[in-house]
């Protein structure tokens, strides 16, 4: 009996002891785990000194900025008017750590871009039909066209795959926002900084089975069995003989060798790629000659700013490059006067607003700064938020150049990217620069890097994920740098979360809420009272009568909503139906 007890007694004290202990050693391993989760600053390796207004240690100035943008909101009256005039930004590519990188970038963590000063946002879900992850045709054709479809493919439904070279046009092709436009007798325009055939442009403009069809010799090298009078029409051909592309009023971009004949040399001695011997850029001037109008092709910033200060043309088609557009930084590094560089975004967009300005109609202009993606895909983070920082300008000269009463401005990007802003920092941290240094291999690491892409050879020693390389020498203020990435990947990929959606001017309240991407365009044609397409009654222009948020309540916001939702189905039943 005694042993029993002593034997029990002794479990008891062997299990309180082992609980107790076991006890210490989780809240031990706990705090070691908190420590390393969120380490306490004075215990970082790379120690830099905060920088940032004294104002912000005192709790008072955080309560009178959280006030400031209280009263904003209270303050803010819905404009329920109708759109004059509609510009429709896409930043390629441009993800929120993207944005978030490029205050820093501008010089503090506070600072907001133009767009994100704009009064309404939401969020748009960017998937297409076939992939989790897009690409710039499928999300071109949801916020141009409505219509969720394929990757890699431009305004043709998704029951029809990639690359086919025959299919049922009539059926499954179809028009967005451009044609809308078009069609409601506004004056339309485009502008990117990329090839003017690239995913994104092309979406306001072509319907291809494959993106990559930007000219003739793209499309017999993929249909090689298919003859010749079946063979889909190249995107190039299409802006300049289609029926949107026609109507066109200004067109600024690059991409001049899908437009010239191989053997015929651009401005720049740059080869056509076109095997068809047509010169387009002499068929647009000859579409537009036989019309009785004036059509100015120009290839430079002086011709460019020249023809839209005069305003004596009725079109204007300008290339600047042969393939895309320089980036940002490489024009600020060209060896010539600033004004015989090439035009940067901010440049032609002025450019096409002085073309469509003034219009009794109207206009809407639609607008890619499209080389914040290229740079991301070759893991240049530097490039890309200089992209950024140059498209965020060419907004803020659209906003400053316009009246928030006629016209309205949406911004958004098409997809993200694998760019990942981390590592504890210290505030004022250049973020282009090193973060820290990894406790476990004791090697500097950056506060930007990406999940995938040709980085990789810039972070691992022959490649092996083991083994770092010490980039304490590394130029982070080269812009050809790479930046760190974890997986090898010839060209970084995009990214699935979703992207930001920024309005400002009549019926901006409408872009707001997490949003199927391709609600957008049917969102500015509401907005710009171009939306005959769906079937609702055109209103009349603009008035004066405001329109509050005490009177844009619920009573009229339900109605709107149903309508819009029954037109929308109406119009996707009678795209699916003729999709099949
Ligand atoms: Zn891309």
């Amino acid at each position: 009996m005694m042993c029993r007890a002593v034997h029990i007694s002794a479990l008891v004290i062997s299990f309180t002891l082992a609980s107790t202990l076991s006890h210490v050693e989780g809240a031990n391993s706990r705090r070691t785990d908190l420590d390393q989760q969120h380490p306490r600053s004075d215990s970082r390796a790379w120690s830099s000194v905060p920088v940032y207004d004294a104002r912000e240690e005192v709790s008072e100035y955080w309560r009178e900025v959280a006030q400031r943008t209280l009263q904003d909101h209270t303050d803010q009256r819905n404009n329920a008017r109708k759109a004059k005039n509609a510009i429709f930004f896409i930043g390629d590519g441009m993800s929120l750590p993207t944005v978030a990188a490029t205050r820093m970038y501008l010089g503090n963590e506070n600072v907001s871009l133009s767009f994100e000063q704009f009064p309404y946002f939401g969020l748009a879900k960017t998937y297409c039909v076939n992939r989790q992850v897009a690409d710039s045709a499928c999300t071109a054709t949801a916020y141009l066209s409505g219509v969720k479809n394929n990757y890699g493919m431009l305004n043709v439904a998704a029951s029809v795959r990639r690359t086919t070279c025959e299919y049922d046009h009539e059926a499954t092709e179809f028009k967005g926002l451009l044609k809308w436009a078009q069609d409601a007798g506004k004056l339309t325009g485009l502008v990117t900084n990329t090839r003017i055939t690239h995913a994104t442009p092309a979406g306001s403009y072509a319907s291809s089975a494959e993106r990559d069809w930007e000219d003739d010799s793209e499309v017999n090298a993929d249909c090689t069995t298919t003859p010749d009078e079946r063979k889909p029409q190249d995107i190039a051909s299409q802006l300049v003989h289609g029926e949107i592309g026609k109507k066109l009023k200004v067109i600024l971009g690059c991409g001049r060798r899908h437009f010239l004949p191989r053997g015929t040399l651009d401005e720049d001695r740059v080869n056509g790629t076109r095997s068809d011997r047509v010169n387009l850029i002499d068929a647009w001037k000859q579409v537009h000659g036989e019309m009785g109008e004036r059509a100015e092709y120009v290839s430079d910033k002086r011709s460019l700013q020249e023809a839209a200060n005069l305003k004596q043309v009725d079109y204007l088609l300008g290339l600047f490059g042969s393939s895309h557009c320089l980036y940002n930084l490489e024009i600020d590094e060209q060896q010539v006067p600033v004004e015989d560089r090439k035009p940067k975004l901010s440049e032609m967009v002025e450019a096409a607003l002085q073309m469509l300005e003034g219009s009794e109609q109207g206009y809407v202009l639609f607008v890619e700064g499209g080389l914040i993606d290229t740079a991301h895909h070759s893991n240049r983070a530097r490039l890309s938020l200089e992209e950024t920082n140059e498209f965020h300008k060419a907004i803020e000269l659209a906003r400053t150049r316009t009246s928030i009463d006629d016209t309205l401005i949406v911004v958004s990007s098409d997809h993200s990217h694998t760019l990942m802003y981390n590592g504890y920092p210290t505030r004022g941290n250049d973020v282009l620069g090193i973060a820290d240094i990894s406790g476990v291999d004791k090697l500097p690491y950056t506060t930007l890097s990406y999940a995938n892409g040709e980085g990789f050879s810039q972070t691992y020693v022959d490649g092996n994920p083991s083994k770092r390389i010490d980039i304490t020498n590394y130029d982070l203020k080269n812009y050809r740098q790479r930046y760190l990435a974890t997986v090898p990947l010839s060209s970084e990929t995009h990214g699935g979360e979703d992207v930001g959606i920024y309005a400002s001017g009549p019926s901006a309240h409408l872009f707001a809420g997490t949003l199927e991407q391709n609600v957008i365009p049917v969102l500015i044609a509401y907005a710009a009272n171009i939306g005959h397409e769906f079937g609702w009654a055109p209103e009349p222009s603009p008035t004066d009568d405001g329109g509050d948020a005490s009177s844009m309540s619920l009573s009229l916001l339900l109605p709107i909503g149903l309508s819009l939702a029954s037109t929308l189905a109406r119009w996707l039943h009678r795209h699916v139906m003729m999709a099949h």
